[in-house]
């Protein structure tokens, strides 16, 4: 990644350095990584398999599987929860999965921190007399970003790809209020970057209280009297079209 401060906090958790990278073009910024290799490497991937989508659940069984092929044979190789490998990770009664000494709120919370600091976005979004957060999250991995939405309590939105030969994408999004209080939940976890983000956003968000609803739409240099979620008739009418074709909608309404 180009954010220095997380690839060391990820270095730090695997015990292995930073290099820094060469920028593939001039204007780039600089990459940095950290890499961990072999044995401890599998151990990481089994720790980690239970939480990851499908994909990369793939990429860790044929990564592990030519690591053992290469091994010599009188090594045997481990399986997930066998006792020679520490687990971190343990199965609950409920069927979910759990680190030690966590609960199920705080994987989750941590897993959708982790996600969005790689993916997604903490938008200050704009509105004619006031700000209001925006956090979206957009991948072609339909059920990563189902997670998401499950999560986030929302819907998750299928963007087709608007270049022929592209993947599709789905998008995970909440606006205002919520937004808002992810956020807070969501900001100790994050690098520099998406905290100042974070900040950025918090900062301008006057929350709207909807007991006194605006008097005008929300949407930039929407003069039209409100209706619902922030918006008038016409800007709540092309969300509320967007959402029931099932598409990203143009506008974050309030709530
Ligand atoms: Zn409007």
């Amino acid at each position: 990644m180009t954010d220095r401060d997380v690839v060391e906090r990820v270095a730090k958790l695997f015990g292995r350095a930073v290099v820094r990278l060469r920028r593939r073009k001039p204007h780039h910024k600089l990459p940095y990584a950290t890499t961990i290799k072999g044995a401890p490497a599998v151990e990481v991937m089994y720790a980690v398999r239970p939480f990851l989508g499908k994909t990369r659940e793939l990429q860790i069984d044929l990564a592990i599987a030519s690591w053992q092929t290469r091994r010599r044979p009188r090594r045997r190789s481990r399986a997930p929860g066998s006792d020679s490998l520490s687990p971190l990770v343990v199965a609950d009664p409920s069927g979910g999965l759990q680190a030690h000494g966590e609960s199920q709120e705080a994987c989750d919370r941590a897993w959708i921190a982790g996600l969005l600091e790689g993916e997604g976005s903490f938008i200050a979004g704009r509105a004619a007399r006031s700000s209001y957060p925006v956090i979206k999250v957009e991948m072609c991995e339909q059920e990563v970003i189902e997670r998401a939405a499950r999560l986030l309590d929302t819907s998750v939105w299928f963007v087709a790809p608007g270049t022929e030969g592209w993947r599709p994408t789905y998008v995970a999004q909440i606006g205002g209020h919520r937004a808002a209080e992810w956020m807070r939940d969501l900001r100790p976890y994050m690098g520099l970057r998406r905290t100042a983000a974070i900040d950025a956003a918090l900062s301008a968000y006057h929350p709207i209280r909807l007991i006194a609803p605006p008097p005008v739409c929300i949407v930039e240099g929407c003069e039209r009297p409100h209706r619902a979620r922030g918006l008038c008739n016409v800007h709540y009418m092309s969300w509320s079209r967007d959402r029931a074709r099932g598409r990203t909608p143009r506008i974050t309404p309030l709530h």
